[in-house]
């Protein structure tokens, strides 16, 4: 039967938590409890009451990553807090800086900020200069300030890569940009589930978390901005919070995003632990194979935990993912998948990548007895699917769900 605090995905074997982790009970709980709230912007009781829960979560927010309440602006999500802090800085400096005002950002960020750069540069609102990874997925701080030039606005660069788990030294970036005016955002969506995050120590201006990274819901996200940047909304309407972001306050995701992130908190350092164990077993067994090996840092600390990304030498990256579903074990295959779309990665183009990628991201709601059987299925059926077209992988797939 399955469980009615994990959503039934979960009961499979599920290595993409990446992708999107199962909500916490603590989360359930808070988004059930301010479902219904009434209309957190009122004056009414109730309407004061679903305030009081908006802002207890901006204060769990805010005390997790070492920011004032104030500092916190709640988005639909980590694609929107990006938006907001590329275009948002990008469009306040126009209103002071002569010309179009220069950004710089990394060869490896989430579409959420390449995006957003591209559109403006290519309507001539920026110009942007994008630096490229080393092969291990970090960005050199050296190579980032070498990009930086006199009327450069923004630097983005991400804090932990969402598909090899590589970890930047945003705190060395942010250290070496302390005399320019440069705004450093920072995508720590990634990040959040494994490791503590302060903005003081990371020297950042403004970071996008989601909240359905490190244990809450879907459609939800956070921004934060220091106290005092100039920053213009993406949203104009009634300037709910902080007249940043318009629209009605999504009270039961707010709180259930902001009890996510105080449990997160809590228990980063147990489930580091935990999941550096769980990569260190998938490395050792999986690259014990022939032709399969992992990308990204070699050293724990540049790497996050519930990251392992292979790569496939001579797998077909469609058989690939068609016999990963037969088996029942949910990962990220031979691509990264936007709007149901299958598009080569432009993450794993940028550190020059050869071979079928496969990511296993492990979370929170992941066992021993999870890793032991992945490990089992991966060990059958790698060799099996080595050189094998996709039709025979299909053929494999029929055999792999009825056996
Ligand atoms: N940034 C990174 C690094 C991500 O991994 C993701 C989601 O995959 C996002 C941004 C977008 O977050 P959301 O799904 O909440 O819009």
């Amino acid at each position: 039967m399955v469980s009615r605090t994990i959503p039934s995905w979960v009961v499979n074997l599920y290595f993409d938590h990446a992708a999107t982790t199962p909500p916490r009970p603590e989360a359930r709980r808070a988004l059930g409890r301010w479902l219904d709230a009434a209309n957190a912007s009122g004056v009414h009781t109730d309407a004061r009451e679903a305030r009081t829960a908006v802002e207890h979560a901006r204060e769990q927010v805010a005390a997790s990553i070492g920011a004032t309440p104030h500092e916190i602006v709640f988005t639909s999500g980590g694609t929107e807090a990006d938006n907001l802090a590329v275009k948002g800085v990008v469009w306040a400096a126009t209103q002071h800086v002569h010309g179009v005002p220069h950004v710089v950002t990394t060869a490896i960020e989430h579409a959420a900020v390449l995006e957003p750069l591209n559109w403006m540069a290519q309507r001539h609102q920026i110009t942007l200069t994008v630096v490229a990874s080393q092969p291990d997925g970090i960005v050199d701080v050296d190579r980032v300030m070498a990009a930086v030039r006199d009327d450069t606005v923004l630097v983005a660069v991400m804090a932990a890569n969402n598909e090899i788990g590589s970890v930047n030294d945003v705190a060395g970036i942010a250290r070496a940009l302390a005399d320019h005016p440069a705004v450093v955002h920072s995508d720590a969506v990634q990040m959040a589930a494994t490791r503590p995050i302060d903005v003081a120590a990371l020297g950042v201006d403004s970071l996008a978390l989601s909240a359905h990274k490190f244990g809450g819901p879907q459609g939800v996200g956070i921004a934060y901005l220091r106290r005092g940047m100039a920053i213009d909304p993406l949203l104009h309407g009634g300037g709910q919070d902080r007249g940043v972001r318009s629209g009605t306050f999504a009270t039961g995701l707010i709180a259930a995003c902001g009890q996510a992130l105080a449990t997160a908190s809590t228990e980063q350092p147990t489930l580091d632990r935990r999941l550096r164990g769980y990569a260190q077993r998938l490395h050792d067994e999986l690259t014990a194979l022939p032709g399969v090996t992992r990308t990204g840092p070699v050293a724990d600390q540049d790497r996050l935990a519930s990251h392992t990304h292979l790569l496939l030498d001579g797998v077909d990256p469609d058989a690939l993912a068609l016999a990963l579903d037969g088996a029942r074990l949910a990962a990220s295959g031979g691509a990264a998948c936007t709007s149901g779309a299958a598009k080569a990665s432009h993450v794993l183009a940028a550190i020059g990548a050869q071979g079928s990628p496969l990511r296993l991201t492990t979370g929170w709601t992941t066992t021993d007895a999870e890793v032991d059987r992945a490990v089992d299925v991966l060990l059958d059926l790698l060799p099996k699917l080595r050189g094998r077209t996709r039709s025979a992988a299909q053929a494999l797939t029929t055999l792999t769900r009825i056996s």
